[in-house]
């Protein structure tokens, strides 16, 4: 049984074909989607959201032009300088939010994604999944992008911005966070269990079957 969240009716749960969604009979609000498409969608994001991640921790994200100064800088430079500045608080927080926080939930997402989609609940499942829960509200690429866009604006007057790879890479990023963001991570637990009943059932047909053939003498040659 499932109960609708905008009404609180109460509907039976059938498996969904594939691209399928189930909507509530009495307010038409979207109650799950199709599992197996689900799964297929947010692993693809989340592999292309970890080479975007990738991309945008390796380059430089903006080039400043002051009087023929030329300085690049990127996300690492940045944390390196607020360190040495003495203010590690802050280039702890900064690394935690920008760095640390999401590329821990992409890893965690991908290593529980990824078995269950062939039908495998790897080692420390539950725990992983606490770890997603625990670290998606302190990612916080989006507010970092705003503050580089709002750095940029303010720059413009004192020298020439030049736009590197990783600011276009962080906007992607961002995108792509915020869609892997709204997956509910509630829906490996369904398939989780409904993978644990299915190997009950299928071991306990095993014995059953074992039961029946075993008492059976050898037919007499
Ligand atoms: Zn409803």
């Amino acid at each position: 049984m499932i109960a609708c969240h905008e009404c609180d009716t109460l509907h039976r749960k059938p498996r969904l074909a594939s691209c399928r969604s189930a909507r509530c009979a009495c307010c038409g609000a979207t109650l799950y989607r199709n599992a197996a498409s689900q799964l297929d969608r947010i692993s693809a994001i989340t592999v292309a959201a970890l080479v975007m991640f990738i991309i945008a921790q390796s380059f430089p994200i903006i080039e400043l032009d002051a009087n023929g100064i030329l300085s690049t800088s990127s996300l690492f430079g940045a944390i390196a300088v607020l360190w040495r500045d003495d203010m590690q608080i802050i280039a702890a927080m900064v690394f935690c939010a920008t760095v640390l926080f999401p590329l821990t939930e992409m890893l965690a997402l991908l290593y529980v994604l990824l078995p269950v989609r062939r039908g495998v609940i790897p080692p420390g499942f539950t725990r992983v999944l606490r770890t997603i829960q625990f670290v998606r509200p302190w990612g916080m690429l989006e507010v970092f992008m705003l503050g580089v866009l709002i750095t940029i604006v303010k720059m413009v007057s004192l020298a020439r911005v030049i736009p590197e790879t990783a600011l276009f890479a962080f906007g992607a990023l961002t995108l792509m966070f915020t869609v892997v963001a709204t997956f509910d991570a509630r829906l490996l637990w369904d398939i989780a269990d409904a993978l644990r009943d299915a190997a009950r059932d299928t071991s306990r047909a095993h014995d059953q079957h074992a039961q029946r053939n075993n008492p059976l003498p050898e037919p007499p040659q």
